[in-house]
């Protein structure tokens, strides 16, 4: 998926919450006071994503108050959306650089192409892992037998080790692992014993997890990551903090188990996001990802010159042609005062 804001915000990321980008910047957030709640509420923001009639998704990375949970730097929820209404979704090829994105649907089905020549169907409950390193382009169009299209676009930031490196893309299908009290699909990282085969750059953890109704579940994680539990169906609480729908509790790194209650009638589910803090600062503007204003001034120009950085998408039949990048600010901004 892509960011389909015509005016976006140059926004520097680091552990902690977002800066706009500019000079200096003030130092990570602190990890929660142990007198304060361990889990820091996120609540996303409507955007519209495009599309003939502009389906619209909730945003919870970044903002202000956290632009990363390992090195999780972006996350869309939408749905269930009716696509006879929304029109479903249709995003024309845009480039990346610098990120990884994951596509993981609930309901409904999405065609992915790109400069790789993948074509590939995105489907409910299965991981679809595009890197986009140097760069990449890439399209998304809900099938036209998707009726309700339901999900998460997920981006990962790349390490300036291997923020250059060469495209590609993974599919996994992971197994329903039971749990007492639930399910987890686990696609990245390791979960109740189960180990996703795809590598990631960093380390993360990337799971479904499914609360049976009125259950408790309680699981294991690794207490030098970070996590997020991102609401996509019930009434949830973590660790005693009520979330709702499209909500992220946030939980500082430290505690070796995350205790999840739905106290609803209905199963829950959630997206569990974990990894290690990310020690580097980021710059994310539009679909690209780099270290300065200059990386990114360089990316833009390079995919309004129809550079071979990010290739051509073979075969997109939506809409309207390649996206164009946005305008750029005018001046550097100035970082935002952590609150
Ligand atoms: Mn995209």
């Amino acid at each position: 998926m892509s960011n389909l804001e015509t005016r976006p915000a140059e926004v520097r990321c680091q552990r902690g919450g977002e800066l706009e980008a500019g000079e200096g910047g003030p130092t990570p957030a602190a990890v929660a006071a142990p007198e304060r709640p361990a889990v820091q509420v996120l609540t996303s923001r409507e955007v519209p994503l495009g599309g003939p009639r502009a389906m619209r998704v909730h945003r919870t990375l970044p903002q202000r108050q956290r632009s990363l949970i390992g090195a999780w730097c972006f996350a869309d929820h939408y749905g269930p959306d009716d696509v006879s209404v929304t029109g479903g979704m249709d995003v024309p090829p845009h480039p990346h650089t610098g990120l990884q994105t994951v596509s993981w649907l609930f309901s409904g089905e999405i065609e992915h192409r790109d400069s790789l020549g993948t074509v590939a169907r995105v489907r409910p409950g299965e991981l679809n892992l595009m890197t986009a390193g140097h760069g990449i382009c890439h399209s998304e169009v809900s099938t036209s037998d998707t009726t309700v299209l339901h999900g998460a676009q997920l981006w990962v930031a790349l390490p300036e080790s291997d923020r250059d490196t060469a495209r590609d893309f993974a599919h996994y299908e992971p197994p329903a692992v039971p749990l007492d009290g639930g399910v987890a699909r686990v696609f990245l990282g390791d979960l109740a014993g189960h180990s996703s085969p795809v590598p990631t750059f960093t380390p993360l953890l990337g799971a479904e997890l499914t609360v049976d109704p009125g259950a408790e579940l309680r699981v294991e994680v690794d207490p030098g990551f970070e996590h997020g539990v991102l609401v996509d169906t019930g009434a949830v609480t973590l660790e005693g903090v009520s979330l709702t729908r499209t909500q992220i509790g946030y939980h500082p790194p430290g505690t070796s188990r995350l205790q999840l209650r739905n106290a609803g009638a209905d199963p829950a589910r959630v997206l569990l996001l974990g990894g290690e803090p990310f020690p580097e600062q980021i710059i994310m503007w539009w679909n690209l990802v780099g270290r300065s204003h200059e990386d990114i001034v360089t990316a833009r120009r390079e995919w309004e010159d129809h550079s071979e950085r990010f290739g051509e998408v073979p075969g997109y039949v939506g809409h309207t042609g390649r996206l164009p990048a946005p305008p750029l600010p005018n001046a550097r901004l100035r970082p935002r005062v952590q609150p």
